[in-house]
């Protein structure tokens, strides 16, 4: 079957032939319909993110996958059902974060990930997999199913915000997303229908689709070059929440600037090491004075797929049509890994339905 990969040494994506997996007892055959790409990839591409599995000299790429139940091979699946897999697997049998069903909560040197750091990934005609790390999702989603594994990243990371303020009345009003990148406009999409008022923080010039899309959506577009995250209290109003997807290590504690009192600031960038000078001092006293939170969050399981599902149903046709900006064949790999401001969500279709 063909795989995309990346091969030891090789600093580009290439296809390859591998043999078709065969399902073990107690796991489903898939046949893959398509694969999103997002920053992730790249930096396992770049080698700074994951590594390959065990004893491999190659790594199948992809984690955001829809897929077709191709031979339910006697678990509970039915064949001819829509999943989506989710990324974490155990190292060795089993432990007590996947026996909870919270692998997403698991300590590194627990688990794989597949696609990303030691298991290969989805980016190949069939993969296998035990059905508990299969969602089952409703037949329409077959072009738009890759976007439930990005958003079911944010469903966990609101979750656990709005969570972090259960112990009082909380309700929000207000919201800035740090960056508008595909993870950033999937989020300013799904907080639509949960606060008033929306703002999307970028660094782009207009006329640009993510600006397009942001405004779409009736949130104010904010371009951190002229508008620092510290200003946007002052130059707009405090947020209730911020959601910081730009990676960019600065924002962590910038956020703290933007919240409201009672506010709460969660973090998703993955950044690389970066020392610079910021006043602890105060943004510690604002956190204690203010009854601030700041939390982190990573990956998803179930709970947070179904929750992404839900989410996924509610979003408007041009929403989805706006952010998968283009879809290529697994042949087409060196254009699919290409970069430009005029692609959001690239896909690559293996077959459809
Ligand atoms: P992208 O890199 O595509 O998006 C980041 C966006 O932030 C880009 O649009 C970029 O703008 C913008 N940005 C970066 N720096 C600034 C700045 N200083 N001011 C304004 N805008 C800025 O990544 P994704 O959307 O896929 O993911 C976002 C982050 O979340 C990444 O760090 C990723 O690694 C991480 N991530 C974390 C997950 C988790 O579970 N914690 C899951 C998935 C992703 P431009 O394009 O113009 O450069
Ligand atoms: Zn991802």
């Amino acid at each position: 079957m063909k795989a995309i990969a990346v091969t030891d040494g090789d600093t580009r994506p290439q296809i390859i032939e591998k043999p078709a997996p065969e399902p073990d007892e107690g796991e489903a055959l898939v046949r893959t319909l398509r694969v999103g790409i997002d920053g992730t990839d790249f930096e396992v591409i770049e080698g700074n993110h994951g590594g390959f599995p065990d004893g491999d000299d190659h790594q199948v790429l992809g984690h955001e996958t829809v897929g077709v139940v191709e031979d339910a091979n006697g678990t509970e699946l039915e064949d001819g059902q829509l999943v989506v897999p989710t990324i974490r697997r155990p190292v060795g049998e089993s432990n007590a974060f996947f026996d909870r069903d919270e692998p997403d909560m698991a300590p590194s040197g627990t688990y794989v990930e597949r696609g990303i750091d030691g298991a290969h990934g989805f980016m190949a005609e069939y993969f296998t997999s035990p059905p508990r790390y299969l969602v089952p999702i409703q037949a329409e989603f077959a072009d738009v199913g890759v976007l439930v594994e990005p958003m079911s990243n944010t469903a966990k990371a609101l979750d656990h915000a709005f969570a972090s303020r259960s112990a009082f009345e909380w309700e929000p009003e207000t919201a800035l997303v740090l960056g508008n990148g595909p993870l950033g406009l999937l989020t300013l999409a799904m907080l639509d229908s949960t606060v008033d008022r929306t703002y999307c923080l970028g660094r782009r010039d207009r006329p640009d689709p993510t600006i397009d899309i942001i405004e779409k959506l009736d949130a104010t577009y904010v371009d951190s070059r002229t508008t620092p995250v510290a200003e946007i209290q002052e130059q707009y109003e405090p947020v209730d929440l911020a959601y910081e997807a730009t990676g960019y290590a600065k924002h962590a504690y910038e956020t703290v600037d933007v919240l409201a009192p009672n506010g709460v600031g969660v973090l998703l960038g993955i950044p690389g090491d970066w020392s610079f000078e910021i006043d602890g001092g105060r943004l510690h006293r604002e956190i204690v004075l203010s009854n601030k939170a700041l939390l982190g969050s990573v990956n998803s399981h179930v709970t947070h797929f179904e929750m992404a599902k839900e989410s996924l149903a509610k979003l408007p046709e041009w929403f989805l049509e706006d952010v998968i900006t283009d879809v290529f064949t697994p042949e087409e790999v060196d254009d699919a890994f290409e970069r430009g401001d005029d692609r959001i969500k690239t896909v690559i279709e293996f077959d459809t339905l």
